[in-house]
């Protein structure tokens, strides 16, 4: 067996040295360059050219090269029998904690403002909130969402979360499903999205979304930038509604020059850097998951085609 690596425009000598250090003997191949494609059982992808997967007659397990699988699926020529899975390192999730907390601080405790106001010489002494008078709404209590909820709530914060199934999490309420949605939202001062890109979430950041939060509510997508319809979060902030954003992801990335998110004061971009997969440790994972596919085993972080995540 060989691992066939198929991306684009991404930088694989870390990915291949961490499968060289720790599996020498590995045959690790690139597509395209790659030959021999009717050998490849295992192949790792991140935002592949749509239709590459075809080329390969015997693939049994594509595994996605980070946290989300949406870039696979959106493939309409899945070989049908590959089984898909994606990256559940810990360290995925400590970094979105760390960087979800980062921007919530910066929020409760005004920093953008206060840089505004340092570029201007201006010395201007301004309130804040306290955590435990906010409470912050984790919209997708998966693998990523649920340590996010655990981390916010032991700094003190008062955690709610969302998913389509019920669970239980200390010191934070779940919500379930389109029946808890509402309430879940009306009670979300600060909503961060972690949900994975499907056919139900997409857009699910929307204006009728927004209205249900409490005036002032603070956005921030960490997850895709197609769960957001960008112009309704601008109206919704320049109405008055929403206090700002932090969006980490984009419909289209980079972000273009000319696009209003850049210019507007109450909206903070970062460029997709919330937590990325460390390949020196994930491919632990990726490495365990090809020995168990050569053992006929179950393998681990499979995706069901059905759910989409
Ligand atoms: P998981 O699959 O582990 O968790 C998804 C959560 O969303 C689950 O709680 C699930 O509910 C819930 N969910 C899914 N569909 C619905 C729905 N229709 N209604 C209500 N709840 C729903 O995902 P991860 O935590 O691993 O990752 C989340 C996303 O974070 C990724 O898909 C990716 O897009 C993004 N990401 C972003 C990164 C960045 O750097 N910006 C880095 C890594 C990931 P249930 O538990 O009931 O199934």
């Amino acid at each position: 067996m060989s691992i066939t690596i198929i991306t684009q425009g991404k930088d694989l000598t870390p990915w291949v040295n961490a499968l060289k250090e720790k599996r020498p003997e590995l045959n690790v191949r690139i597509y395209p360059e790659d030959t021999n494609r009717e050998d490849v059982e295992f192949a790792l992808a991140w935002n592949h050219p749509i239709g590459a997967f075809k080329k390969y007659p015997n693939l049994k397990c594509i595994s996605s090269m980070g946290a989300g699988v949406d870039h696979i699926l959106k493939d309409p020529e899945l070989p049908e029998a590959a089984i898909i899975t994606r990256i559940t390192d810990p360290n995925l999730a400590k970094d979105m904690a760390e960087f979800t907390i980062a921007l919530v601080m910066n929020h409760v405790r005004g920093l953008s403002s206060f840089k505004i106001a340092e570029q201007k010489q201006l010395w201007k002494p301004t309130g804040y909130l306290r955590t435990e008078d906010v409470t912050v709404g984790v919209m997708g209590v998966g693998v990523l969402g649920t340590h996010v909820a655990r981390q916010l709530n032991k700094i003190g914060f008062k955690v709610n979360g969302w998913a389509s199934t019920a669970k239980e999490l200390e010191n934070v309420e779940v919500y379930v499903g389109q029946n808890g949605l509402n309430a879940f939202l009306a009670a979300s001062d600060i909503l961060i999205c972690l949900l994975p890109l499907t056919k139900e979430t997409a857009n699910i950041l929307n204006k009728d979304t927004f209205r249900k939060l409490p005036e002032g509510a603070f956005i921030i997508n960490v997850a895709r930038g197609e769960h957001l319809v960008e112009q309704d979060l601008i109206e919704m902030i320049d109405e008055g509604h929403l206090s700002g954003a932090s969006l980490d992801v984009f419909r289209e990335e980079p972000l273009p020059k000319q696009h209003p998110f850049w210019e507007h004061p109450k909206i903070n971009i970062t460029p997709h850097i919330a937590s990325i997969t460390n390949p020196a440790t994930a491919v632990s994972q990726i490495l365990d998951n090809y020995d168990r596919l050569k053992n006929n085993e179950p393998l681990t972080g499979t995706v069901s085609l059905t759910k989409g995540y």
